[in-house]
């Protein structure tokens, strides 16, 4: 069994990444600006925002966090976005979600000026990658393609169950999976919480990419033998033998379902610390694409 290992493919990423941006600065060349907006306090957020600022500084990026009070108004975020777009030293941003309750995230998905998505949510960035068209793709679903191609892991014409339909992982990981590219040419079915006989289904899958929220959902019985599975999932489980109080765990029961699988990512070091990588790609891409 191959692990499919996040932190090595992505620290592989990093250092391309890194030697483009000495190259920028050796020929006196503005470097990459990423900024990302932190609205409230909740604890996954702030972890999640403070490994991608790390990660900007890391490969000699600029970074800027820009934290909001959870009471932060839908017009003030609003216009902090514009502000952002209009900042011609910001080469990208993100704003990282969920938002709180009173906020919507759809509003703001769409005052974000599409050649400064990286995290590629825009509609017309969604429509480009659709179609095929030069655009920033969606962080997650891009990382786990680049994890495959790296891995070379052979898509063309297998099966790929993708279990989820949300619109930053599910259904862009489908739309990519069935592209006419390699990875990609796959024969895709996306999966929801409505599909009938799931397991019937994940049996016939050579691939699954597994991403609907629900800590240790794909067991081994689901699985045939020899299937490549990559875990999206990502959950904070109690553990009172850690000192943190807290082990994380995937979608995947990754104990029953590995010992069958020829190729497997595993939680942590898996997908997370490629949509990481994956972010970074963007931001560079966003300075390419403004030339
Ligand atoms: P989401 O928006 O909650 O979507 C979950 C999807 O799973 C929905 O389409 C839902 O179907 C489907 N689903 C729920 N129960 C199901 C079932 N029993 N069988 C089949 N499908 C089912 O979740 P998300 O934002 O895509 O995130 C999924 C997971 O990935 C979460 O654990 C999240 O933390 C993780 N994640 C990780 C990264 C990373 O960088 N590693 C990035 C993003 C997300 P319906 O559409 O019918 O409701």
């Amino acid at each position: 069994m191959l692990l499919l290992d996040g932190n090595a493919t992505s620290a592989a990423i990093r250092t391309e990444i890194a030697e483009e941006v000495s190259k920028l600065k050796s020929q006196g060349k503005k470097v990459p600006h990423l900024a990302a907006i932190l609205v409230g306090e909740d604890g996954a957020s702030q972890t999640y925002v403070n490994a991608k600022v790390k990660a900007c500084e890391n490969v000699g990026f600029e970074s800027t966090l820009v934290r909001m009070p959870a009471e932060t108004s839908e017009e003030e975020l609003l216009s902090t976005i514009k502000g952002l777009n209009e900042n011609p030293n910001i080469d990208g941003f993100i704003v990282q979600l969920p938002l709180p309750k009173h906020i919507d995230e759809d509003k703001v998905t769409l005052a974000v000026a599409p050649q400064k998505d990286v995290d590629g949510f825009h509609p017309e960035n969604v429509g480009r990658m659709s179609l095929g068209l030069p655009t920033f793709l969606p962080a997650t679903p891009n990382g786990v393609m680049e994890m495959l191609g790296r891995y070379n892991i052979e898509t063309v014409g297998k099966n790929c169950v993708v279990i989820g339909r949300s619109n930053i992982v599910g259904t862009p990981m489908a739309i990519l999976m069935s592209r006419g590219t390699n990875p990609g040419n796959a024969t895709v079915t996306l999966t929801h919480s409505r599909t009938k006989n799931l397991k019937e289904i994940t049996l016939q899958a050579d691939i699954i990419i597994v991403a609907l929220g629900k800590p240790n959902f794909l067991t081994g019985e689901m699985v045939k033998q020899g299937a490549v599975v990559v875990d999206v999932g990502i959950h904070r489980i109690e553990d009172a033998s850690k000192k943190s109080g807290f082990r994380l765990v995937g979608d995947v029961e990754f104990e029953t379902v590995a010992p069958k699988c020829a190729a497997i990512s595993p939680v942590p070091g898996g997908v997370g610390p490629m949509t990481i990588a994956s972010l970074l790609q963007n931001t560079l891409k966003a300075v390419t694409m403004r030339k």
